[in-house]
């Protein structure tokens, strides 16, 4: 497994067959401390390096899954509202 993926995939275990794919993930693009959207009202994403699991097919940015997602961008992601137009399910 490559030296920067550290561990062991933490869905099913896998050690060796772990492989970084450059741009195989993608995360909010934060900027000024908030995510952003784009004129559709989609959210923007940034392309990230991705750590997959060929045995489970688990895959996240390598950040994610050495968890070492930076405190300040956790505060942002965890601050969301929900959408204006969401059904509340009783
Ligand atoms: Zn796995």
């Amino acid at each position: 497994m490559d030296l920067r993926i550290k561990h062991p995939c933490p869905f099913c275990g896998e050690r060796e067959h772990l492989t970084i794919q450059e741009g195989g993930a993608i995360q909010p693009l934060i900027i000024n401390g908030a995510t952003t959207t784009d004129e559709s009202g989609c959210e923007v994403v940034e392309e990230v390096d991705g750590v997959w699991c060929e045995a489970c097919w688990a895959a996240a940015p390598l950040t994610v899954w050495l968890r070492e997602i930076p405190p300040e961008r956790l505060a942002v992601l965890r601050d969301f509202d929900p959408p204006a137009n969401a059904t509340v399910l009783a």
